[in-house]
């Protein structure tokens, strides 16, 4: 072992001996995380020439929204899951209230594979209805919300485990996926494993990872309790694209995740409000509709928590605006993660070897691509708050497509990759990345409309 892998592996000990250290650390966060839900849903919304530093909505949107949101988004590739494991509150809160619940057998409702994607989807659009990016009460009842439901599951189901984080959360999805490019993951040699004859502590690992059959970073919090386990779990650095090209296999819903979740629910979830075609369409159907008088459609008195509604800054959605967004958000979802998934089709029936899962294999070296796009439009939010606060911004487009073309580069690298495991022929291997590289220009093109079009 060289001294680097030493150190990384050390580093892994000293997780494991410090859980209590870790659980301290976690309340703390548990205190501003309440601060920040429940302290500027009381206050009275900002106005026009409030700022972040002086009401506290404006301070806790950019720590949210701003800051908080993005930066976890970009822990992901770079630290793993240890978001999860070292800071989450309601990771820490949903096992805590495990350790006191009533340790009932998880529901197999529960364990359907389709929620990271389903919670994922429910969650944005929801969040698009209500604008939880805005408006503190919609923060306290979608983040507040997701926490109290993470501390019953926790309280029903399991033995000090995080059930809500492993199949329900709303995230866990997105960040199972990024954290694929972490580079470290607790290691299980399973020579090792088997050839061990000492005594065994049994390892509470509260997001439920199969500690022994473990192959990849997606699921573990990097809580670091298995360390050392039987003398054959350790922590070690790895090649940022080890588990995507070797690992991953792979599968529907995380195809469904990445294409049309990440790449195309979740750019419509960024684009609606800016877009010109929304608001053209929508005049017309109004105009249509008040022309016959039909006029419920256009009322905008639906209560805050379904739709937007705050008269006192006339900002209301009307039914229609709310039929508006969803159906922007299912377009967007068709055409740009379609484009996406026929390429990955084709460019799959390019290449030989083909079987159940080949398609879905391509799909994870999107998952550069995918986490970038997700970190550019909720950074959107931090750099529209940093211009209301009067700093320049002429910095951010720049910025936003060196990262874009980063992202896709890797992507296509990664997939270039895999390609190589399916066929030696360069043509068939550079057929199928030109049709990725074609499916992908609808996501390409909706970041020029809302950053430098619109
Ligand atoms: S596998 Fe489980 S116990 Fe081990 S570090 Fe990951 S979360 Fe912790």
């Amino acid at each position: 072992m060289t001294a680097f892998a030493l150190r990384v592996a050390r580093f892994g000990d000293f997780l494991r001996d410090h859980k209590r250290a870790l659980r301290n650390l976690q309340w703390v966060v548990v205190a501003v995380y309440a601060f920040l839900l429940i302290v500027p849903a009381c206050l009275p919304l900002p106005t026009e020439t409030s700022h972040i530093f002086n009401h506290m909505t404006i301070t806790a949107q950019f720590a949210f929204w701003g800051i908080w949101w993005p930066f976890v988004l970009v822990s992901m590739p770079v630290m793993g899951r240890a978001w999860c494991g070292w800071f989450c509150p309601e990771g820490m809160l949903a096992e805590w209230a495990s350790e006191r619940g009533l340790n009932k057998p998880i529901p197999k409702w529960m364990r359907w594979g389709g929620w990271p994607f389903v919670a994922f989807a429910l969650t944005t659009v929801y969040g698009q209805l209500v604008s939880v990016y805005q408006y503190p009460l919609a923060v306290l009842l979608v983040l507040g919300g997701s926490t109290i439901g993470a501390m019953l599951v926790g309280f029903w189901a399991g033995r000090e485990k995080r059930v809500w984080c492993r199949y329900l959360c709303p995230v866990n999805g997105v960040f199972g996926l990024l954290s694929k490019l972490a580079p470290w993951r607790f290691k299980v040699q399973e020579d090792q494993w088997r050839a061990h004859h000492g005594k065994v502590i049994p390892i509470n690992c509260a997001p439920l990872v199969p500690l022994r059959h473990m192959k990849g970073a997606s699921d573990c919090h990097m809580c670091g309790r298995c360390s050392g386990h039987r003398e054959a779990i350790t922590l070690v650095a790895r090649s940022p694209e080890e588990e995507v090209v070797k690992i991953a296999k792979g599968s529907g819903w995380e195809t469904a995740l990445i294409v049309f979740g990440l790449m195309g629910l979740a750019v419509g979830a960024f684009l609606w409000s800016a877009s010109p075609w929304l608001v053209a369409v929508k005049q017309s159907i109004a105009t249509w509709l008040i022309d016959r008088d039909i006029l419920w459609p256009l009322d905008d008195s639906a209560p805050w928590w379904l739709l937007t509604h705050y008269p006192q800054v006339n900002d209301s959605f009307s039914w229609l605006d709310g039929a508006m967004i969803i159906s922007f958000i299912a377009v967007t979802t068709v055409v740009v993660g379609g484009a996406l998934y026929l390429a990955l089709w084709l460019a799959d029936r390019a290449l030989p070897g083909r079987n159940a899962l080949s398609l879905h294999k391509l799909a994870q070296g999107f998952i550069p691509a995918a986490g970038c796009g997700v970190f550019l439009g909720l950074s959107a939010t931090t750099i529209t708050l940093i211009k209301h606060e009067g700093l320049g911004t002429d910095w951010a487009n720049p910025l936003r497509f060196t990262l874009l073309t980063c992202a896709l580069l890797w992507s296509l690298r990664l997939v270039w990759r895999m390609t190589g495991q399916r066929s030696p022929s360069a043509p068939r291997r550079l057929s199928a990345m030109l049709l990725l590289a074609v499916g992908v220009s609808p996501f390409v093109a909706s970041w020029l409309l809302l950053f430098v079009i619109w």
